[in-house]
């Protein structure tokens, strides 16, 4: 959740000043959800609470439950690729009806950029004509896939990456990660603690056979039957070859605190000390440029096997 994000809208609302429709974009597992939740309850609270999750009024309660019949949900069903306009035309029924409970009602639309075109469409019509006492709260993580008139009928909210040292700092203390886990997970997650915690032992895992496989000259085969054909695989693999090089490059520039995969920072070295900084920064290059081939849907295992061999 966004404190500082929830603080401004809420003052917003105790002005009056509260638009009727917000595109809340920002990482996946950032919060965005979690806020858009926690204004409905600060502004419906029967007791004025600042924080909701320590309220115990019925309205806070019912939100946080999700049976708030005046917090609607809108979102892509499990089995479904997107959000469909039948979905769409349920929820704009459902904003015609009064207000039962709440002071405001709302309604959130996860991952906006689901919306298939006949729903997006469909849902135009509900932004562009505000009710009184409704708001709509769009969250996506590519507020470019919108259509241009949805994304322009909202009032854009940015979610700002966490920078890796104060995402460290907080999994550190509140997931009891070892300061090298929390670094390495931070940096892995992209400025989303949700996503850093996603990720979690599985990936530490993975990326430890990953690097185990990368630091032994010369095994093609080996790395390509680990990393396998999936090309989410291929992405997360080269993502831990790119930030292995990347940490390579700082202790050859003698800037050695700033090394991520902290854990195995010996072989990095040993890596490090057999190429020149060209070299390294080619290396660089090229696994950059490979993830942009596997981007553009070429073979992954030949864009796997290139890495390897190339290295
Ligand atoms: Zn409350």
């Amino acid at each position: 959740m966004n404190q500082e994000v929830l603080d401004q809208l809420v003052r917003l609302h105790e002005a009056g000043r509260l638009a009727h429709a917000y595109l809340f974009a920002g990482p996946t597992g950032i919060g965005k959800f979690a806020t858009a939740l926690a204004l409905a309850q600060r502004v419906n609270c029967l007791k004025a609470t600042r924080d909701p999750s320590a309220c115990g009024c019925d309205s806070c309660r019912k939100i946080a439950g999700g049976n708030h019949p005046d917090m609607l949900i809108l979102e892509k069903p499990e089995d479904k690729t997107g959000i469909s306009v039948d979905q769409v035309r349920g929820l704009i029924e459902r904003l015609e009806f009064r207000s039962l409970e709440a002071k405001v009602k709302f309604a959130i639309v996860k991952d906006a950029d689901l919306f298939n075109e006949a729903a997006a469409n469909a849902f135009l019509k509900t932004l562009e004509e505000p009710r009184l006492g409704t708001v709509l709260i769009l969250t996506t993580a590519v507020p470019d896939a919108l259509l241009s008139t949805v994304r322009s009928r909202c009032q854009l909210v940015r979610f700002a990456g966490m920078s890796a040292k104060l995402m460290a700092g907080s999994l550190k203390n509140e997931q009891g990660l070892s300061a090298d886990e929390a670094v390495i997970l931070a940096a892995f997650g992209q400025g989303s603690p949700g996503r850093a915690m996603e990720l979690g032992r599985d990936f530490m895992d993975r990326r430890q056979r990953i690097l185990d496989v990368f630091f032994m000259p010369g095994d093609t085969e080996g790395f390509v039957k680990l990393v396998g054909v999936d090309r989410n695989s291929a992405y997360e693999a080269l993502g831990i070859i790119l930030m292995a090089l990347r940490d390579a490059l700082f202790i050859k520039s003698g800037a050695g605190g700033a090394v991520v995969n902290r854990d195995r920072q010996v072989e990095i070295k040993r890596f490090a000390e057999r190429c020149s900084p060209q070299e390294l920064s080619g290396h660089v290059d090229r696994v950059t440029d490979a993830i942009r081939r596997l981007d553009g849907n070429q073979n992954v295992k030949v864009v796997l096997t290139v890495v390897r061999e190339m290295l």
